[in-house]
């Protein structure tokens, strides 16, 4: 009986464990963009949003994943099916322009984005800005190339230190009810940075340091 009521107990609590729904950025039919070495974005997305799932685990927060088998095309199912979920966290790898990718290795580090017409902004904006935080600590540099009017598409900082931007029609974050986040781990375009993102233990370090901004933010 006692064990039946801890049991209980502790189900209940697991229920009430902040959920993270967690989206694999791209599709099998348009995986997003294609790395130096010619392997596209969403297996990198794929391999990372796994690890941060792995990471959130020892945080108690449950785990929801979104598009992991490359069926989602559309990008507001990803949003509708994470009703329910105290975070919308959409994971990325990040490239620049046509013209630039000659000059891509000049171009590296993680970007973080949130919509100003997401109703939960500032939770949307602290959970990011903790996430910076975190990959910062963990020896992770911001990148300045969206943000930039002449190269990038001068999308303002929200939090210039810890590498969060606006982008206010980021259909993920636009239509999604609860708090969203846009992560791009780092720019896979650049040879360098991209052996460096497929490293399993950089990737690791990665995921570590997203789950415990998250964790930072939703507790
Ligand atoms: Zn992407």
């Amino acid at each position: 009986m006692r064990r039946a009521a801890a049991a209980a107990a502790l189900a209940a609590a697991a229920g009430c464990a902040p959920l993270v729904a967690l989206d694999v950025g791209h599709h099998a039919a348009a995986p997003g963009a294609i790395g130096a070495s010619g392997t596209p974005e969403f297996e990198y997305n794929l391999a990372l949003a796994g690890e941060v799932r792995r990471a959130l685990e020892p945080h108690g927060l449950r785990t929801y994943m979104i598009g992991e088998r490359g069926d989602y095309a559309v990008l507001h199912d990803r949003t509708r099916d994470a009703q329910g979920a105290d975070l919308f966290l959409s994971i990325h790898h990040d490239s620049v322009r046509e013209e630039l990718l000659p000059s891509a290795g000049s171009f590296s580090g993680f970007s973080l984005f949130v919509s100003r017409l997401n109703p939960r902004l500032e939770k949307s904006l602290a959970c990011a800005s903790a996430i910076g935080e975190r990959l910062r600590a963990a020896g992770f540099s911001p990148s300045r190339y969206h943000a930039d009017p002449a190269l990038g598409s001068g999308r303002a900082f929200a939090d210039e230190a810890n590498g969060v931007h606006y982008y206010d029609n980021l259909a993920v974050a636009r239509t999604a009810t609860m708090p969203s986040v846009l992560v791009e781990a780092g720019v896979i375009v650049n040879r360098e940075e991209e052996l460096r993102l497929r490293d399993p233990l950089v990737r690791g370090r990665i995921a570590r340091a997203i789950a415990g901004g998250v964790a930072s933010c939703l507790k």
